[in-house]
């Protein structure tokens, strides 16, 4: 569903006063990001996908200080070992999804709602949004300085949210957490916030929520999970 025809590459996303975002494309269409803060040279790496090499080449340029996961799916933490040889530095992941680590030593950053993470001028809010997977945490990047200025916000949403629909979800029950994450920390952010998922193109929180009001307009289906998508609604069901 998300895949594309030029893998490998570091590509600039945006470029603000404070920071600068680069996307990473790997091969198995994975996103990671690249957040680095102009004043200080110092970056923080979201997720390791497979063959990073483009990955570290360009967080090479910087001092790395933190890797964090948006879940511990492999397909976003199997490059980790070889970021972590390059970049020996402390992770963090939603605790649920610790156990999907190889090797979870340097997790030692607490990734809980609202524990913000302050690198240099670059500044991440974790949200903790389970229901892709139990330890599901997105990523918001802002700042009281960034804020003030009118620059735009991002949300590092891995497999949480995506252009048109949530992620997959592996029964009924993790849809609809899936939901309750989205109502009680995405969608309610403000409309312009920068939607940056695990996989694919970009998306608005306003976009996003235009797209779930047409799908929160139907009773929800005891049968419906999998690969959900908001405008298809209720009569959908797909395998998981
Ligand atoms: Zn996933």
């Amino acid at each position: 569903m998300y895949f594309y025809n030029n893998p490998n590459y570091m590509k600039q996303v945006f470029q603000g006063r404070y920071w600068a975002i680069e996307r990473y494309i790997s091969g198995f269409s994975n996103n990671a990001f690249l957040i680095a803060c102009k004043r200080t040279r110092r970056s923080v790496i979201i997720d390791t996908p497979k063959n990073p090499d483009k990955l570290i080449k360009a967080a090479s340029r910087y001092r790395v200080e933190a890797i964090l996961f948006t879940h511990g799916h492999r397909d976003h933490v199997e490059g980790y070992e070889i970021v972590n040889d390059h970049f020996p530095v402390q992770a963090g992941i939603g605790e649920p999804d610790r156990t999907y680590l190889s090797n979870d030593l340097s997790v030692t950053i607490n990734v809980e709602t609202g524990n913000s993470i302050m690198i240099g001028d670059i500044t991440l809010t974790p949200l903790f949004t389970p229901g892709h997977t139990p330890g599901s945490t997105c990523y918001l990047l802002e700042s009281e300085k960034s804020l003030a200025e009118s620059e735009p916000s991002h949300i590092f949403t891995g497999d949480t949210l995506f252009p048109g629909g949530p992620g997959k979800s592996s029964s009924n029950i993790a849809l609809r957490q899936i939901i309750k994450s989205l109502e009680s920390h995405i969608f309610p952010l403000p409309e312009k916030t920068v939607v940056l998922p695990g996989h694919g193109g970009f998306t608005t929180v306003g976009k996003s929520k235009n797209e779930y009001a047409h799908f929160a307009s139907h009773p929800l289906d005891d049968s419906l999970y999998g690969n959900v998508t908001w405008i298809q609604s209720s009569s959908h069901k797909s395998n998981p």
